[in-house]
């Protein structure tokens, strides 16, 4: 596997840099687009890394998927009544659809769903403590316990939010919003804010690799049909309007966060965690994708495998 991602890194040298980095919340703006880490996370639990995969980043919207599972494992499947599961088609902070929909994001993923879903996390509790919780499913995932919120990236957010905002109190308007708008925002921008290696990263999703489950110690993260579902709403979601193009190139679940990091998850395999800031126009980590396609090219990971082709070399 070293020697796998040291080829993947080869791989992505030429176009290291490529892409946009974020401006929109100002804290990630000076982000260098040069830096690209990778690390994958196995059925043992080893976690092998390459190039900058011990720096920690913002996650963004790579959280969403852990609020997910822990907003099922709170109020089941309670949460659909309130979220859809639909690819949007659409730009992650997009409105359009909201007002055409009543008010219902079509999925956690986006930013809308993701609002709607820390809501439900908070439930009748309040943002701390659904943010501690969250921290601590982390720690225990990633076995570290150095995970933690970037405040400084939190309140950038939270000052320049106004779209976040907007969305949060059209949905509130519908009933979609239980707490306080400012409560629920307040913690959907902290989880944003949470920095990671990728390391950590990759380490904490393997249980989404496993039908929710650590394959190493065997203790059950989340119920295992949930972890079925959570990897279904990645794979056809995980990247808004790019979520075709990420499945037809990588061929995995994944969610990308515009901190240019990508998790995706390769059933009953692994976890592998990508980080380079720059964009592409969808808010997707450009070289990120292209090295997670290396790396399937490469292993044959790929969901839509077949058995008579289980080690890939495809073009
Ligand atoms: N915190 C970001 C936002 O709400 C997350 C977007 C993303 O990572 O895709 O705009």
């Amino acid at each position: 596997m070293e020697q796998l991602l040291a080829q993947v890194l080869a791989a992505i040298e030429p176009h290291r840099g490529e892409g946009k980095v974020a401006d929109y919340i100002p804290a990630l703006a000076c982000a260098d687009p040069g830096k690209f880490g990778i690390a994958v996370a196995g059925a043992d639990g080893v976690v092998h890394g390459a190039g900058d995969c011990d720096e920690p980043f913002s996650i963004q919207s790579i959280s969403k998927v852990f609020t997910l599972a822990l907003a099922l494992t709170r109020v089941g499947a309670d949460l659909w009544q309130r979220v859809g599961r639909e690819p949007s088609g659409s730009a992650f902070n997009s409105i359009v659809q909201l007002e055409r929909e009543s008010g219902k994001p079509r999925n956690p993923l986006i930013n809308a769903g993701a609002i709607a879903t820390t809501d439900a996390l908070i439930g009748d509790g309040d943002g701390d403590s659904a943010i501690a919780g969250l921290l601590a499913f982390l720690r225990a995932q990633a076995q570290d316990d150095r995970i933690a919120v970037d405040e400084h990236v939190a309140a950038s957010e939270a000052a320049t939010g106004s779209r976040n905002r907007s969305l949060a109190w059209f949905m509130k308007t519908y009933g979609i919003i239980d707490n306080e708008v400012e409560t629920a925002l307040d913690a959907y921008f902290r989880q944003c804010a949470i920095a990671m290696s990728c390391r950590q990263l990759a380490r904490a999703g393997l249980f989404l690799a496993f039908d929710g489950r650590d394959p190493v110690t065997g203790e059950e993260a989340i119920v295992w049909h949930n972890a079925r579902r959570i990897n279904s709403v990645m794979l056809l979601c995980g990247h808004y309007d790019n979520s075709g193009e990420f499945a037809y190139r990588v061929g995995l679940p994944g969610k990308s966060g515009v901190g240019g990091g990508i998790l995706a998850i390769a059933p009953g395999r692994g976890a592998i965690a990508v980080w380079s800031p720059g964009l592409n126009e969808f808010g997707t980590s450009a070289v990120g994708a292209r090295a997670l396609e290396q790396f399937v090219e490469r292993t044959g990971w790929s969901v839509f495998a077949g058995l008579a082709n289980p080690t890939a070399g495809a073009t």
